[in-house]
């Protein structure tokens, strides 16, 4: 592969890290450069106020991880981490059932989203020709005038009194995290709005840290019970590094999780299962909870713009948001990642087409089963046609089957994972099952 001159990253989360690591296969610079001062420990940061909630690396995400990075999971296992069969180490909760699961094994890792990123920093900075820059705040995009195309980045420093900058370069991603400004730079150099979808769920989410010992669970890594339509309550336990379990514990549309002991084990109590409760009941907390308030999904279709400019991308968070609780993102940042070195490796001539129109397909997927999942909340907002409609209805049967199939759990934990595409869901052997269950001839 021929090497060519500078890309610029904006943001060095998760999805830019990752899209370093691609770009470095092409580029002999790339700099990717953060806002925020980033941490050398285990504090969290402003600019990614997920981080300290509880992370899980779905099998996609651990997969694509190993892929980018060879050798990252043993990293963060001998740090700690705790790898883990998703189908049999993890309870899967859909509504008040929970998932009977099915082989092959599925591997996933319960890692911080701080520990996370500070391996993911580690080893992409010692990359060659990568250098990240912290402290510094992307205020825009420069550009050729009267042709479409991006040249580079404008830059502020933190620092008092720093005065704005310019960096060259051939390629910037933006990969703002779902605050990201690229539609309002977009718009201020002429082109028009990007295409957004948003569902409102308004979630708010109190996550604590507690000892995790050898009898909890009975070593389990955790539980997740997605959100419930009648309680608008989910949560997680997961197994992190450093002997640890993150419990998160979530409302929707409203409902609020208290931050006191006694608050947050009446609502762990109100889940399904009791591995949440379990944690919380019995093991050592450490430290405070942790508050966060998500507004909800947001898709942006810069698939549908009829100009783009040439040498300008966005993935990640900025691209597509998902639920929390359906612990996608990592997933869908790193398969955005291999999508970006596999392009790059054909040549950058319309790049920004083919990527988002590859990227649209590849997020459609995550985006339509959390739809699919979420829309059957009558209270909430967010286009309903007559498919989503019928997703929802379907899934909603799926998972009361898939409660004592363990070929209908099986499927439905594989999906989540994203190594199977939602409509498997709908094949015929699956369908066949799901209305056999409602006949009760299973
Ligand atoms: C509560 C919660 C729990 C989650 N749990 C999971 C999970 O278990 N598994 C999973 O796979 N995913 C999970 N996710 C999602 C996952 O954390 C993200 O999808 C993933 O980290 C990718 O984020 P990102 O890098 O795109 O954006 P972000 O993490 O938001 O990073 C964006 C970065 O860009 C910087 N930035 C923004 N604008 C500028 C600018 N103009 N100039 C300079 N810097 C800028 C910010 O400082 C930040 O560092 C969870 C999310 C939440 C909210």
């Amino acid at each position: 592969m021929e090497e060519t001159g500078r890309a610029v990253v904006v943001g060095a989360g998760i999805a830019g890290l990752l899209a370093a690591r691609a770009l470095s296969d092409v580029f002999e610079r790339v700099a990717v450069i953060d806002r925020d001062v980033l941490p050398a420990g285990t504090a969290g940061r402003r600019g990614v106020p997920q981080g300290p909630h509880a992370h899980a690396l779905l099998a996609r995400a651990t997969a694509a991880l190993e892929h980018l990075l060879p050798g990252l999971s043993g990293e963060l296992v001998a740090g700690g981490a705790v790898r883990a069969d998703l189908q049999h180490e993890l309870r899967w909760y859909s509504g008040d059932h929970r998932l009977s699961t099915a082989r092959p094994r599925l591997e996933g890792i319960g890692v911080s989203g701080v520990a996370l990123e500070r391996a993911v920093r580690a080893r992409v900075c010692a990359l060659p020709g990568v250098t990240i820059t912290s402290a510094c705040d992307v205020v825009g995009l420069t550009a050729t005038p009267g042709r479409d195309l991006v040249t580079g980045v404008r830059l502020l420093p933190r620092a008092d009194s720093a005065a704005e900058t310019r960096l060259a370069a051939d390629l910037v991603v933006d990969a703002g995290g779902r605050a990201s400004r690229a539609p309002a730079w977009l718009e201020e150099m002429g082109y028009e709005r990007v295409p957004e979808e948003n569902v409102r769920i308004d979630l708010a989410c109190v996550t604590r840290y507690y000892r995790r010992e050898p009898h909890h669970l009975g070593g389990a890594l955790g539980a997740i019970a997605g959100f419930h339509p009648a309680t608008r309550r989910g949560g997680c336990v997961v197994a992190q590094e450093g002997d640890r379990f993150a419990v998160t514990v979530a409302g929707v549309l409203g409902e609020r999780p208290p931050v006191d002991h006694a608050g947050l084990l009446a609502f762990a109590e109100s889940l399904p299962g009791g591995e949440v409760a379990e944690v919380v009941r019995t093991a050592q907390p450490l430290g405070e909870p942790a508050r966060m308030s998500w507004p909800g999904h947001t898709r942006r279709h810069y698939e549908r713009l009829r100009r783009f400019p040439d040498g300008f991308l966005v993935l990640g968070d900025a691209l597509c948001t998902f639920n929390p609780l359906h612990a996608q993102g990592v997933s869908v940042a790193a398969v955005e990642a291999q999508l970006l070195a596999r392009l790059l490796a054909s040549g950058t001539d319309r790049l920004a087409r083919r990527f988002f129109r590859a990227a649209a397909s590849l997020v459609h997927g995550p985006w339509s089963i959390g739809l699919g999942t979420d829309l059957r909340f009558p209270e909430l907002g967010g286009r309903r046609t007559a498919a989503t409609r019928l997703i929802a209805a379907y899934l909603g049967r799926y998972q009361a089957a898939a409660a004592t199939d363990p070929v209908l759990g099986g499927a439905l934990v594989r999906v989540f994972n994203l190594v199977t595409p939602p409509a498997r869901l709908f094949a015929p052997d699956l369908v066949v099952r799901v209305l056999r269950h409602r006949a009760g001839t299973r």
